[in-house]
């Protein structure tokens, strides 16, 4: 059984061939200490309401933690979150921010 990384990422991107292009995104490592020092850069803590999350990041409904992609996200994006171990689905939310839920198969 291999792992699942943080980002599950397509094996293309055809299915994206008719949207904008995806912007990018360089993640730098924000101290986040509870994972692995290669997938640090893929999470950060969430400081509350005010903290406005970017195109590439989404809050886990599960652990409260801002899971963080090299792309933006788009509703329909798996994720799986290594610290909760929560594998979750990105939708819109109240107010059209991105949201995740916890998606089972
Ligand atoms: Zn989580």
């Amino acid at each position: 059984m291999t792992e699942p990384r943080p980002e599950e990422s397509r094996e293309t991107d055809q299915d994206d061939s008719q949207e904008r292009p995806r912007q990018r995104f360089v993640l730098e490592d924000t101290g986040f200490d509870e994972v692995p020092k290669k997938y640090r850069r893929f999470y950060r803590r969430w400081d509350g309401p005010s903290d406005i999350l970017a195109p590439n990041e989404v809050l886990c409904p599960v652990c409260r933690l801002v899971m963080r992609s090299t792309r933006e996200l788009r509703p329909g994006d798996r994720l799986y979150c290594m610290p909760c171990m929560s594998r979750l689905i990105v939708g819109v939310g109240d107010g059209g921010r991105l949201e995740a839920t916890v998606h089972y198969e």
